[in-house]
This record gives C-alpha cells, sequence and structure tokens, in this order.
C-alpha cells in the first residue's frame, strides 16, 4: 500500500502540553501513521512533523486530529508535503486583513449598525445567500453621506494582528499576493497598497451628489466570484492551483479554499472552521509562516 508524505502542524496558543502530545502520537500509533521527524518551530508552541500516512487512513486521520484539537487552544495543520511553500496567497479582507468589518463601519454612520451587522453574521455563517445580503445591507446605507466617506474609514481601519509581518515575508519570497473581497473597493485597494499585494478585487458603492444610493454597480464579489478570479490570477501568473493558498472567515471564502490547493479558515465561523481545508485561531497573522514550515528564526531573517 502507498503512503502519503504529509507534514502536520502544531501551533499552540503558549507551549503545548505533554499530555497533548501523547494524545497525537496515540492517533499516529491507531491509524499506522509514521512521524519520521519532528522540528520545533518555535520552541514547544509550534511543533511539525513529517509523516507517512497510509493512504486509505487520511480521512480518519483528518477527523480524528480536528476532534483533538477542538476546543484544545492547540489548532493542527494536516497538508501533504509537496507544495508546502506557495506561490500565490488570496485574502479575504474583513475580519481577515482587517479586524473590522466595513460595511458596519460604516452603518454605524446612520445607526443601523446592528441591523446590518446581524445580517452579516448569518451571510457569514452560510445562513443567507450572499448577494440577497450584500444587497439588503447596502440598501440601509441609503443617504450616507459619501464623499469623505472613504477617506475617513481608512483611518479607522485596524490591521489584524500579525498580518504586516506576514505580507511583508511573503512579499520578500518572491509570493503574490491579493485580497478579494465581498466588501468595498476603495478600502481593498488601500489595504492592497499598505500591505504590499499586487491584486484588489471588491464591490463597488452608487453614489449621487454626495451621497450613497443604497445601491452597488458592477459584478458582485461573491464566493463564487472569488474562487473564479483565484483562478484567473493564478493562471495570469502560471500558476499552479497546488500553489495557492486562500485565507478567510466568512462562508463566502469556501468556494476559494475549494479550488485553490490550500485554505486557512482564519478565526473563523464554526461552520467554515469544519468545511476549510485547515484553521487557525491563533491572535497572529503571522503564524500562517509556521504553516508553510518557516521558524521563528527564519522568519526573523525574512523580515530584514
Ligand atoms: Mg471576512
Amino acid at each position: 500500500m502507498t503512503n502519503l508524505s504529509y507534514v502536520i502542524t502544531l501551533i499552540g496558543k503558549s507551549d503545548i502540553p505533554a499530555e497533548f502530545i501523547a494524545s497525537v502520537q496515540e492517533i499516529f500509533a491507531k491509524l499506522s501513521v509514521v512521524s519520521q521527524f519532528e522540528i520545533q518551530l518555535d520552541g514547544s508552541r509550534v511543533l511539525d512533523y513529517s509523516v507517512e500516512i497510509p493512504i486509505g487512513a487520511l480521512a480518519e486521520l483528518k477527523i480524528d486530529l480536528f476532534d483533538l484539537s477542538t476546543g484544545s487552544g492547540v489548532d493542527i495543520i494536516v497538508q501533504p508535503t509537496e507544495n508546502r511553500l506557495k506561490k500565490l496567497f488570496i485574502f479575504d479582507m474583513d475580519s481577515t486583513l482587517i479586524e473590522q468589518e466595513v460595511i458596519e463601519l460604516i452603518a454605524a454612520r446612520a445607526n443601523v449598525e446592528a441591523q446590518v451587522a446581524e445580517i452579516t453574521e448569518r451571510a457569514m455563517n452560510g445562513e443567507l445567500d450572499f448577494n440577497a445580503s450584500l444587497a439588503e445591507r447596502v440598501a440601509l446605507l441609503k443617504g450616507i453621506e459619501s464623499t469623505s466617506l472613504f477617506d475617513e474609514l481608512k483611518t479607522q481601519l485596524v490591521f489584524t494582528n500579525g498580518v504586516k509581518e506576514l505580507c511583508k515575508v511573503l512579499g520578500n519570497t518572491g509570493v503574490k499576493m491579493a485580497v478579494l473581497s465581498g466588501g468595498f473597493t476603495p478600502l481593498a485597494k488601500y489595504v492592497a497598497g499598505e500591505l504590499g499585494l499586487d491584486y484588489a478585487h471588491a464591490n463597488n458603492l452608487e453614489d449621487e451628489d454626495g451621497k450613497l444610493t443604497g445601491k452597488t454597480y458592477g459584478e458582485i464579489v461573491n464566493g463564487d466570484k472569488k474562487a473564479e478570479l483565484l483562478q484567473r490570477i493564478a493562471a495570469e501568473n502560471n500558476i499552479e492551483l497546488d500553489q495557492v493558498c486562500a485565507v478567510g472567515d466568512g462562508a463566502n471564502d469556501l468556494p476559494m479554499m475549494g479550488v485553490a490547493g490550500f485554505g486557512i479558515a482564519w478565526n473563523a465561523k464554526p461552520v467554515v472552521q469544519e468545511k476549510a481545508p485547515s484553521r487557525l485561531n491563533s491572535g497572529s497573522l503571522r503564524d500562517v509562516l509556521y504553516i508553510l514550515g518557516y521558524s521563528k528564526g527564519e522568519q526573523e531573517e525574512l523580515l530584514k
């Protein structure tokens, strides 16, 4: 029987307890997974196992490790050894590259924040069709003063902890990067500029006489569109889909994770964590660099 060469990365919020490691090794033993070598990428907080997995055991291994990690404070990322380093990273914007949902910042200006936030929550959980939910939320923004809106919002954005370091290392190692956002173009372009991303696609809010009309114009960047744009950007750069990683928190990020070789659900809704290729529930987006296999020391070098 053929074995699969995989890497399994354990990322803890703090040092990973010995009992947790013992539980991982019990699962390996049960499924005849052979750990060939183990590396500490950041002391005992981040452990990286190179393993051989019997081909029929992969699905059960993923389920067992997912269950073990749930609620433990340790994320477990399972990925093929091949193409671990990516050539293209595609990011969601709201609640991924930045901490906020931009549409809620806009809604706060008309005191409709709670209504908009409630619809956003349901949409990101996959309970509502994205296009319908966007139309419903944007309609609530009608009449908001638009002339200086985006310039003011830029000053309010909070970049996610670790995102600047992550993008700097990716950029320094020649990785192409894009933001594909269900939010709005002026801010996606601004975020792309600040982080050195190569592409930005998002939705467009219509305005008239200095006020938002409550409508969008142009094609909607929804989940399917994100998947389509990911494939287009990869093709333009002659990058295989196995060399692409998609990162996001919402249900509308699952289609792009599905077409990419790999995906990371970042502090995502439970349904997204279950369906994504991997999940990271940490305090820093910089931890993505461990998923790529860079040790803390290597990261420091690459940040110079
Ligand atoms: Mg998001």
